[in-house]
């Protein structure tokens, strides 16, 4: 793809260079990164700096709570510091994009766990890749004394084998644990889903 921007583009490098930037950003092709550096171009420099300083911003502020590994701009994230919410019911997602969807659904009242993917061998993921150990240690640590954790990996052939092998190193540790009922469509991402679905898979969690 550089080649073919080098070739035949005939832009000013400045502009060149925006494009192949844009162009890596996933479902952004040529075509529209084209497009939307031509945008930019003709937007006022305002906003163009407060898109800049944003991407800045966001990339320096935001890391990973050290509790829950979802999104932060904190040590720890706001829900791993509410003591309103159940801290020993820990619900277990893919991502963070998963954890947003189920706090859209606002029916959940525990914590979460972000595990940052799901076990894929075809794509050389294994449990190590994940933040599968600092699982376990959270519900080793007896303060924590955790009473249940919700699987809530997507309904993907990933996101299933996922499940059952927390079902099986959580087993040991005597903690309980359910996973999502099947009201979310087979092969289905969890972020993709609507807050009543999630809702009903919630309440209709079943033991693993
Ligand atoms: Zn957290």
């Amino acid at each position: 793809m550089a080649e073919n921007l080098k070739r035949n583009d005939g832009l000013p490098p400045a502009m060149t260079r925006l494009v192949k930037e844009l162009a890596r950003l996933p479902g952004i092709g040529e075509k529209t990164a084209s497009r939307l550096a031509f945008n930019l171009l003709n937007r006022p420099r305002d906003e163009v700096i407060a898109l800049a300083e944003s991407l800045l911003e966001m990339k320096e502020r935001v890391g990973l709570c050290a509790e829950c590994f979802g999104l932060s701009d904190a040590p720890r994230c706001r829900i791993c510091d509410d003591p309103e919410r159940e801290h020993d019911l820990i619900c277990v997602v893919e991502g963070p994009a998963d954890l947003m969807a189920i706090e859209r659904a606002r029916t959940f009242g525990g914590i979460y766990h972000v595990l940052h993917g799901a076990i894929a061998p075809l794509d050389g993921i294994g449990p190590d890749d994940l933040k599968i150990g600092e699982l376990l240690a959270r519900l080793r640590d007896a303060d924590a004394a955790v009473r249940e954790v919700i699987i809530a990996t997507n309904a993907t052939v990933e996101g299933e084998a996922t499940a059952l092998y927390l079902a099986k190193v959580l087993k040991p540790i005597g903690v309980r644990a359910t996973r999502l009922a099947r009201g979310l469509p087979a092969g289905g991402d969890l972020e993709y889903s609507d807050s009543a679905t999630l809702s009903s898979a919630l309440s209709g969690r079943r033991e693993l």
